[in-house]
């Protein structure tokens, strides 16, 4: 095994500035074979992920944490991008229901401290039963969604998952998102039209105004103190000095010492 930091990262990271999403995806096609999968919440760029992988056949299956207290709208969501792009997505879910954790910890999200332990329970740990099994996990954060996304890099390590995570719409910005998703008539979740700019469980979510930032409307019970889940490791802060363990042979094809593909 290898040991790939985030530091060795950063001239591929730079090179991968001026990459199409497109090209991006077939880069970690090609790199990662069938050890490789999607991430989405199923919001809007989680639905372009969703439609680039069914548009350009690559046939990664998808991941997504249900925690049992998500919005119908979402569930359905899931379901259309399942069966009309044809994508496997892999539903996870935590090992208690919301009632089963409010009856044993009781309502945990009216605390910050409490919101932690929840998303750690309902949104990392069940990620957990796909650990090792995938070397790369691709997501679907953007820049343009600011706060601590607004540097997120297009490759980033993961050790929670010991895996690479990738974000090829990093440098997507609202409006060629927005262009996209009419252009292809991209299936996404109603919420949005509805006043909700990113939406995640039913219990700490809600609409945002038009002059708000776009992530006000999470945890807004909370105040500014709770903006992020943990699920995503670049919304951490310690997110730099992170590093994984990888084979040698693939830490080689992704940082382009073999040479059998590059872009
Ligand atoms: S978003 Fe709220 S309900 Fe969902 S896991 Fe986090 S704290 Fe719990």
């Amino acid at each position: 095994m290898a040991r790939l930091s985030q530091a060795r990262l950063a001239s591929l990271n730079k090179s991968f500035e001026d990459r199409t999403p497109e090209e991006l995806f077939r880069w970690a096609r090609e790199t990662f074979g069938d050890r490789l999968a999607a991430i989405s919440a199923m919001q809007q760029s989680g639905s372009v992920v969703c439609h680039m992988i069914s548009r350009l056949k690559l046939d990664i299956p998808v991941v997504f944490v249900d925690t049992g207290v998500m919005f119908q709208e979402t569930l359905d969501t899931r379901d259309r991008l399942a069966k009309e792009y044809g994508l496997k997505i892999i539903t996870l879910q935590p090992k208690l229901t919301m009632q089963e954790q409010t009856e044993q910890m009781g309502v945990l999200y009216l605390d910050v401290e409490g919101q932690k332990r929840c998303c750690h329970m309902r949104k990392v740990e069940p990620m957990a039963a796909i650990r090792g099994k995938y070397d790369a996990l691709i997501g679907s954060l953007r820049r343009s969604d600011g706060g601590k996304r607004g540097e997120c890099p297009v490759l980033a390590v993961d050790p929670e998952m010991n895996a690479l995570r990738i974000n090829p719409l990093a440098m997507m910005e609202d409006e060629p998102l927005h262009n996209y998703i009419a252009e292809h008539k991209v299936i996404v979740n109603p919420l949005h039209s509805q006043g909700f700019s990113t939406i995640g469980c039913n219990r700490c979510t809600t609409p945002v105004l038009p002059t708000e930032p776009k992530r006000a409307g999470r945890w807004r019970h909370l105040g500014p103190w709770s903006m992020y889940c943990g699920i995503n490791p670049t919304d951490l802060d310690d997110a730099t000095s992170q590093a994984i363990d990888l084979p040698q042979d693939l830490v080689d094809r992704i940082l382009g010492q073999k040479t059998d593909f590059m872009i």
